[in-house]
């Protein structure tokens, strides 16, 4: 049987995982400017954490995670999202007893079992922040803006945000029964999901899947009319936040968080021309997850987008990426100059000069071809000439004109003309 990688998962190869590197260079880049530093966690944890953190009755843990017993019988679960492995962690290493708000950013693999579709993966991989310690609504301002700064520097403009305030523990009590005075007359017509799940958690029916719910429960009072005045005057500075960075968004009633612990600003970014999996990042602020995971009463917000509909987002703009290339390519005439080659190749890389050479014995020419094939701008030409008499042959790949240059001069020769390369090409 020829093997292949389990259903849901893929490899990422060159020249492919060049734009992955693209991509999490502008993803690192953006959050460390706005503050965020990098945290890893593991990639699984106690299943416990997740039923707690994510919460039980969501589709993510009843349905989606990869739960296993180890060799001495803990069930584990490989993460299917990484708030919850944050909030363990701030709570483990007791962050909040220290300069708050703790800013965090991740970047990694995460798991759920679910129907693979284009978008949609068993193993897929989201960049995330997590901010701890402040209830001030220009963070949650922060936030967003820091989503749409990453869209803005990968050149992505065809976007929509919707926002959303879920309100906090007190209002949201009495938003609940009125949703559920207004579905307890039509109940009948849900989806079986949402027939065993509206009278413990209304909300849930808002941001189902099915057409036929949403039909059913037409016209039903909305969170936002609901708010209290603290959650109102949160929800105006978050917007007021977003308008004078001139970030335009959509309010959206149907975007709630189904769960207790999702407090005020709820979003999400769509991005319509990716197909049907466009849904690119979301999230929201959760002040009540930390104390739920057994640490102290402390406000969190945080955001996760997939990396793959980002690729699939900049794919269809076509991207030039060459990051593949080669600066510098070595050339021998001869196998005895295998040793010089080989020690004039680490030279220039010790100098971070991308640089090859063949290892397959290929011929002069065939080697020329090879190192036109991986792009090179150069190729350092060595044989006998040139070793008798103390010199290199560099070649301009692209005049097709040849230098000589003393052998002591041969790297920083290189290092000037890449200069002048990278200068005129950019
Ligand atoms: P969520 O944690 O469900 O709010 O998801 C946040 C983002 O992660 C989504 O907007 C998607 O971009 C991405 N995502 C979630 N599930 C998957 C999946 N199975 N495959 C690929 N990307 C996903």
């Amino acid at each position: 049987m020829q093997l292949k990688a389990p259903r849901g998962t893929y490899d990422i190869l060159p020249p492919d995982s060049s734009k992955w590197q693209y991509i999490e260079g502008i993803l690192k880049e953006t959050a460390e400017t706005f503050g965020y530093r990098e945290i890893r966690t593991p990639i699984f944890e106690h299943t416990e954490l997740f039923e707690r953190g994510v919460g039980s009755s969501t589709d993510i843990v009843t349905k989606e995670m990869y739960t296993f017993k180890d060799k001495s019988l803990r069930s584990l679960t490989l993460r299917p999202e990484n708030t919850a492995s944050c909030v363990r962690a701030l709570i483990e290493h007791s962050i909040y007893s220290g300069i708050m708000p703790a800013k965090w950013y991740y970047i990694g693999p995460m798991f759920r079992y679910d129907r693979p579709q284009t978008g949609r993966y068993r193993q897929f991989h989201q960049f995330g922040v997590e901010a701890f310690g402040s209830n001030s609504p220009y963070l949650d301002a922060e936030v967003i803006i820091l989503l749409i700064e990453v869209l803005k520097r990968l050149g992505l403009k065809e976007y929509e945000l919707h926002i959303n305030s879920v309100g906090c523990m007190q209002c949201r009590d009495v938003y609940r029964q009125k949703l559920i005075e207004h579905i307890t007359p039509v109940k009948d017509k849900l989806c079986p999901d949402c027939q065993t799940r509206y009278q413990q958690n209304p909300l849930r029916v808002l941001d189902c899947k099915e057409k036929s719910c949403h039909q059913a429960i037409v016209n039903y009072p909305t969170l936002s009319q609901h708010l209290c005045d603290d959650c109102a005057s949160h929800y105006d500075v978050v917007k007021k936040g977003l308008k004078a960075n001139s970030i335009d968004y959509r309010h959206d009633d149907n975007l709630v968080r189904g769960l207790d612990y999702y407090t005020n600003t709820a979003f999400e970014i769509h991005i319509p021309g990716i197909g049907a999996q466009s849904a690119v990042g979301g999230g929201g602020r959760y002040n009540g997850l930390v104390e739920d995971c057994g640490g102290p009463d402390l406000p969190g917000i945080g955001f996760a987008m997939g990396i793959e509909r980002l690729l699939l987002a900049v794919d269809t703009l076509a991207k030039e990426l060459d990051s593949g290339k080669s600066d510098v390519f070595i050339t021998i005439m001869n196998d005895d100059y295998e040793l010089q080659a080989l020690e004039l190749l680490t030279r220039l890389r010790q100098e971070n000069i991308r640089a090859e050479k063949d290892y397959m014995g290929r011929s002069g020419r065939a080697q020329m071809k090879y190192a036109d094939k991986l792009g090179a701008r150069m190729v350092i030409i060595i044989g006998d000439d040139e070793i008798q008499q103390g010199y290199f042959t560099l070649r301009d790949m692209q005049s097709k004109e040849q230098v000589q240059i003393y052998k002591e001069e041969i790297i920083e020769s290189v290092k000037d003309r890449l200069v002048k390369f990278r200068g005129g090409n950019g």
